[in-house]
């Protein structure tokens, strides 16, 4: 099982870890404790380097496979022993990329749902690029502006972002989160992490965010596409 820190601190960027277990037939290492987001919600996994036994090991993809976070060395790594310390260094740039463009996402989501009553219904990022999909039947061209001025007025107000674990039953009496379907999450799961812009949006999520909207620079909504009557797609860069 690998703790996984970034859930409480997502501006971690070295951690020191233990070897748990390697499966040399996938070239993967799994850890007690990571700071390697592992995919996710919309969110690519991080990239980085391992140092272990004195090597530099770079970290190509991690990917959660039940309680484990595995991360995937280059093919022909001869892995160090199981018990062997690590120390693990993100590829921050790239991460907090992620981190500015999953909170506009969020911000996007907010701002919509409360001036339009639009829901969402998936996304994905890449970083400082974005999509979001929403039943939204009113979704046009000329709209495109009025949300673009209204999210980055969002983000001027300086909203801070709170992170908190919580039981099951106590999530699932938050009005807001019932919305964003959170009754979609498996019955093993006992504790839900939320994530809530103050005052704008408050989701299920188990991604990494920034602290502050003032973090997140500029959101431009590029472009949208009609997936249908309802479904719509937002496309956002942040600069
Ligand atoms: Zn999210």
């Amino acid at each position: 099982m690998t703790e996984l820190l970034y859930q409480t601190d997502s501006y971690l960027k070295e951690f020191e870890a233990v070897i748990q277990r390697t499966d040399s037939e996938r070239g993967a290492v799994v850890l007690d404790r990571t700071a390697f987001y592992p995919g996710g919600g919309g969110q690519p996994c991080d990239l980085g380097v391992l140092r272990m036994g004195g090597s530099e090991f770079r970290v190509e993809k991690a990917k959660k496979e039940g309680e484990d976070v595995l991360h995937f060395l280059p093919v022909g790594s001869v892995l160090p022993e199981s018990g062997a310390a690590a120390q693990g260094s993100l590829d921050w740039e790239r991460r907090y990329q992620l981190m500015r463009t999953h909170t506009a996402l969020h911000v996007l989501c907010g701002t919509v749902f409360r001036d339009y009553g639009a829901q969402v219904t998936g996304g994905d990022m890449e970083p400082l690029k974005g999509r979001m999909d929403f039943e939204f039947e009113r979704m046009q061209a000329g709209l495109v502006h009025e949300i673009e001025a209204a999210v980055n007025r969002e983000i001027a107000q300086v909203r801070s972002l709170k992170i908190q674990i919580l039981p099951r039953e106590q999530a699932f009496q938050i009005p807001d989160l019932i919305r964003t379907k959170i009754n979609l999450l498996p019955e093993g799961i006992q504790f839900v992490r939320t994530v809530e812009i103050e005052g704008l949006d408050l989701q299920a999520d188990g991604g990494t965010h920034v602290r502050n909207t003032s973090e997140v620079g500029r959101v431009r909504v590029v472009d949208y596409k009609s997936k249908g009557a309802i479904n719509k797609r937002i496309y956002i860069e942040v600069v």
